[in-house]
């Protein structure tokens, strides 16, 4: 027991290494991870776990860790009581469920009466007794894709996100049940510990400046006088944007903040206006 705040997260799989290069992107400096089962952070008092995807919102909920990185999906059907403090933007996919081909379902009431095999029982059957619907749930540890063609299912419920796997095995989507993606969970005590409470708060605040800095590009651009009061409506800036005078008195620099998925909308506009020499640089970090 040294104090620190306990972290779990997966030891190998689809979340691992973004939930790496997310505590690194927050400062935190660890040793490789592969063969331990956990690490301390050399310059923050943080001890990372690495843990199975599965087992991690039940050892936050009985306090082997303090907090974990986890999908929602496996929280939502473990049920645990671990609330979740940020949703991380990464780890996204889609619990669906799909059918064989020439065994189209047209609306959600197909379903009815028909055999879902899936490894997410506690979601499918949430879905279905939202939607009012009839239909045998069957559990199974893995490979559900295979369930259809062994006549063991009619469907099957799983996530979903190139198709590949679907279609090797001439399944095909229909209906969404519900979409995940990782995030930050804590356990209920956190709170009543005061140095893990501090702790947890600095963490987070690092967490979310490296997340706001994903969400937004820094953009820079020359532009001709005359535009800039028309440069500046288009740029959604956080703020007033940076204008620079240039060499060229004619001319001006400016410089923004803007949020990353609105570049490709607004590019042509700032062309038409009469920027030129128009450049989108990432941002690493952003503390707001
Ligand atoms: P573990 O050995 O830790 O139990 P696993 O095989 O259960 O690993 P992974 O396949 O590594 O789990 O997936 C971990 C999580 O990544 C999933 O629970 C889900 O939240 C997320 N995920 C994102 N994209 C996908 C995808 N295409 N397929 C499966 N999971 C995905
Ligand atoms: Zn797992």
């Amino acid at each position: 027991m040294n104090g620190n705040l306990k972290l779990a997260i997966q030891k190998k799989g689809r979340l691992t290494d973004k939930s790496v290069e997310l505590l690194k992107l927050c400062g935190l400096d660890f040793e490789n991870y592969s063969e331990r089962l956990f690490v301390t952070a050399r310059n923050f008092p943080l001890d990372i776990l690495f843990l199975r995807d599965d087992d991690i919102p039940e050892y936050v909920q009985d306090g082997v860790a303090d907090v974990g990185i986890v999908g929602e999906n496996v929280i939502y059907e473990k049920q645990t009581d671990t609330p979740v403090l940020e949703k991380l933007g990464f780890g996204r996919c889609s619990l669906l469920i799909a059918h064989p081909e020439g065994k189209e379902l047209k609306t959600l009431s197909d379903i009815n009466g028909k055999t879902i095999a899936t490894t997410y029982p506690v979601i499918l059957n949430d879905f279905l007794v939202k939607n009012n619907i009839n239909a045998k749930v069957i559990e199974l540890s893995g490979s559900v894709e295979i369930a259809p063609s062994l006549g063991v299912a009619n469907l099957i419920c799983d996530i979903v996100s190139t198709g590949n796997t679907l279609m090797l095995n001439k399944l095909k989507k229909s209906f969404k049940v519900f979409d995940s993606q990782a995030v930050l969970i804590s356990a209920k005590d956190v709170s009543g510990n005061k140095k893990k409470n501090e702790i947890l708060d600095s963490l987070l605040k690092r967490i979310r400046s490296v997340l706001n800095a994903r969400r937004s590009k820094y953009l820079m651009m020359n532009i001709p006088k005359e535009a800039l009061p028309r440069i500046s409506e288009i740029i959604p800036s956080l703020k007033s944007p940076t204008v620079l005078p240039l060499a060229d008195e004619n001319s001006l620099a400016v410089h923004a903040v803007i949020p990353a998925d609105r570049f490709w909308e607004i590019v042509d506009d700032l062309k038409s206006a009469g920027a030129s020499g128009i450049l989108l640089l990432p941002i690493e970090n952003m503390i707001l």
